[in-house]
């Protein structure tokens, strides 16, 4: 469902990301070794990417 909204796979390690139902409805999906995390807000209709590796820069150019 929310698949086409988020990475499924960690862009620097390729790892399944993690997903955990936030408050508000809000759900965040993360690399387990810290590389990624996206927080999708349904309610805001946004979503906020954050990477900790500058790999991830070519990736979203896609
Ligand atoms: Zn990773």
């Amino acid at each position: 469902m929310l698949s086409r909204l988020f990475r499924e796979a960690c862009p620097v390690c390729k790892k399944t990301l993690t997903a955990k139902s936030m408050p508000a409805g809000a759900v965040t999906k993360y690399c387990q070794d810290g590389h990624y995390q996206k927080e999708f807000h349904p309610s805001m209709e946004t979503y906020v990417e954050t990477t900790k590796h500058e790999t991830f820069s070519s990736i979203q150019a896609k």
